[in-house]
């Protein structure tokens, strides 16, 4: 359809299923029945009929095979050490959460083990949970901080983080330093000026923050606590985001919506008459149906409210140990329709365009379509329905990431 060079391209694909998710193309999933992509220098050049494929140095046959964009994660913790297992059968077990808390497990069982662990024995571990979602087709990844909770501990877990670089994958560091409140304070305003002062600034001077958020929660932050560390992200010229209305309404939406902040995350117990300020700050609703599944929680994010005002809506796996130890990102698109009743194609479209918007990547990632990244998935599927409908399938073929194939 558009075309933006004239010499030939590097590699292009043809006879595929073509889940472009491009706003431009009105039918469902932006879908290109018999498409190709033309890619050169890593970038995605020419989206249109396979007939009118431009010649190339290489060209792939996909012979009806699909191909969406490559998948974006847009909100995880990928980085600590050990698990918590042991609580999850304790809880069946039927120990209570305030005995698991009393006896040092939680989130400062994943703090201890964590601040123990070295820079390479973190990187070992999250190098081998990027593989999992690789095997899955993810192409952008947001990893959070926040099991440091310390100068040193949180730097580590950031530089982990941007390490992951190196495995053919975009990265997107977090800073959740204002997780939970670490046993050295007892004052949550003094652990919030801390961050303030010290611990931000150090490690956005280090090069290793892109976005600033927090954990705004009866049991974490309070929203005034959390407005703060945002003023001074805002002064660092940091994005902002919001692990929102999980448990409680807090309001921290509407806060954060005041900062435009990138996303809002959780959002179960978001009321409807807040959703329209989360619109005109342009905010993500980031929906993880991974943590409400293990919460056995039954309070919806208020998905007809976000429909009916427009809010683009993301979905992540928020890959941690408490909550959501999850790896699989197709188990999230079919958790997301499943449990949240969204569409197919509003699952994937918030795993892949809406994700890529939650972390302000939208420009370079996120839908097939000229000038973006060649960043793709290459499914054995006839429709794209069909990543959100199996579990367990397995159904990546090949992953292109930067122009290149994981399996030449
Ligand atoms: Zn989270």
């Amino acid at each position: 359809m558009t075309s933006i060079v004239s010499n030939m391209f590097d590699m292009v694909f043809t006879q595929a299923q073509l889940a472009t998710l491009s706003p431009s193309i009105k039918a469902p999933y932006g879908l290109i029945d018999d498409g190709a992509v033309g890619i050169k220098d890593g970038r995605i050049v020419w989206v249109g009929p396979s007939d009118q494929a431009p010649k190339a140095k290489i060209t792939h046959a996909l012979g009806g095979a699909l191909i969406t964009p490559g998948l974006v994660d847009c909100h995880t913790h990928l980085v600590f050490a050990g698990n918590r297992a042991d609580e999850f059968e304790a809880r069946l077990e039927g120990v209570s959460y305030e005995d698991i808390s009393r006896q040092g497990g939680g989130i400062m069982s994943t703090v201890r083990n964590t601040r123990e662990a070295s820079y390479d024995g973190l990187l070992d571990l999250a190098r081998g949970r990027v593989a999992r979602l690789k095997a899955e087709g993810v192409t952008s990844l947001e990893v959070k901080s926040g099991y440091g909770l310390d100068l040193e501990c949180e730097i580590k877990m950031l530089k982990v983080a941007q390490g992951l670089r190196s495995e053919l994958i975009d990265i997107e560091t977090t800073f959740l330093g204002a997780h939970a409140l670490p046993p050295e304070f007892d004052d949550a305003d003094a652990y919030i000026a801390f961050l303030c002062d010290t611990l931000l600034p150090k490690a956005n001077a280090l090069g290793l923050v892109d976005g600033v958020d927090g954990f705004c929660e009866t049991i974490g932050f309070t929203t005034q606590q959390i407005e703060r560390l945002f003023i001074k992200a805002t002064e660092l010229n940091l994005p902002v985001k919001l692990h929102a209305e999980q448990l409680s309404d807090q309001k921290g939406a509407r806060m954060a919506a005041g900062f435009k902040a990138l996303s809002v995350d959780h959002i179960e117990y978001l009321q409807p008459e807040d959703v329209p300020a989360v619109k005109q700050a342009g905010t993500v609703a980031v929906l993880l149906p991974g943590a409400f599944y293990y919460m056995r929680e039954t309070q919806l994010p208020p998905i007809e409210a976000l429909r009916r005002h427009d809010v683009p809506m993301a979905l992540a796996t928020d890959f941690n140990p408490g909550t959501s130890p999850i790896l699989s990102p197709l188990t999230i698109l079919n958790m997301g329709c499943t449990l949240f009743r969204l569409t197919p194609e509003e699952a994937l479209k918030g795993m892949t365009l809406n994700g890529a918007k939650a972390l302000g990547r939208d420009r370079e990632v996120g839908s097939i379509e000229v000038g973006k990244k060649a960043d793709m998935a290459i499914w054995d599927v006839g429709h794209p329905s069909e990543l959100c409908y199996w579990v367990g399938q397995a159904p990546l073929i090949n992953r292109i990431y930067q122009g290149a194939l994981d399996r030449a």
